[in-house]
């Protein structure tokens, strides 16, 4: 277990001038904002993390592509289950539902980035990779005076260099997933249901998207049922700290 407190370093390399310059990324990280975190451990220069090694039934449950109007509801439902997830919003959506973030931060959820307009970084140069990723930093800080500390590639899409100097100059480890019920297809809330319930296993990262109504219909079983296996949720900064790998 990490012992202390310790704010990600960017000691690995050197921090450009925009950097330096820009005062959204001094704003206070989400693990310093919450009091119920004991612990970070800062990750490497380039690290993906699709899960983390752990023994305990402990999953982190991500929530992409919001906040839309429904994304209420899902608070609702974590609220009354005192459940913690993470949130992958887009920029594009912030600008239109700032409150909705400020009351995620205000319940103990955590935001990360995904963002300005769904770009694939992958296919994007590394200025338009940087405007992506820093105008939706930007927007989160001003919507809730706490910075981000992940990011997640839309669609996954993002090169092994990119994510090197992302971390470098952002300070974001890039967060995959390990378990994908491909709600997105709208397969029917059973059916995204069933494939989450299964595909949790202790240390995952479980990716669903609030974007869409039939997953939050089906977010009640897939807690309940997990909660009475006895799995505990964890939001993804958590969920890093308690790497034993
Ligand atoms: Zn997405």
């Amino acid at each position: 277990m990490p012992s202390q407190v310790k704010p990600i370093s960017l000691t690995a390399a050197e921090p450009s001038p925009r950097y330096q310059l820009d005062i959204g990324l001094d704003a206070p990280t989400w693990d310093q904002y919450t009091s119920e975190i004991a612990s970070f451990a800062p990750p490497k220069i380039d690290d993906t993390y699709f899960r983390i090694k752990t023994s305990e039934k402990v999953v982190a449950l991500t929530f992409d592509d919001g906040p839309v109007s429904h994304t209420a509801t899902l608070l609702d439902m974590l609220k009354a289950r005192k459940v913690k997830a993470t949130f992958y919003v887009v920029g594009n959506m912030v600008r239109h539902r700032p409150q909705m973030l400020r009351r995620m931060i205000s319940e103990g959820h955590e935001i990360g980035n995904h963002t300005v307009t769904h770009a694939i970084l992958s296919k994007h140069s590394r200025d338009k990779v940087k405007r992506e990723l820093q105008q939706a930093h930007d927007q989160i800080v001003a919507a809730t005076g706490v910075a981000p500390k992940t990011m997640r590639p839309p669609g996954g899409g993002i090169t092994k260099e990119q994510k090197k100097w992302v971390f470098a100059e952002f300070g974001y480890p890039t967060i995959m997933w390990s378990c994908d019920p491909m709600d997105w297809k709208k397969p029917g809330v059973s059916v995204v249901a069933q494939r989450t319930i299964q595909g949790a296993s202790p240390g995952g990262i479980l990716l669903l998207h609030d974007l869409h109504k039939s997953t939050v219909d089906a977010v009640p079983t897939i807690l309940d049922t997990l909660l009475g296996q006895g799995y505990r949720f964890v939001t993804v900064s958590e969920l890093i700290a308690m790497d034993e790998s």
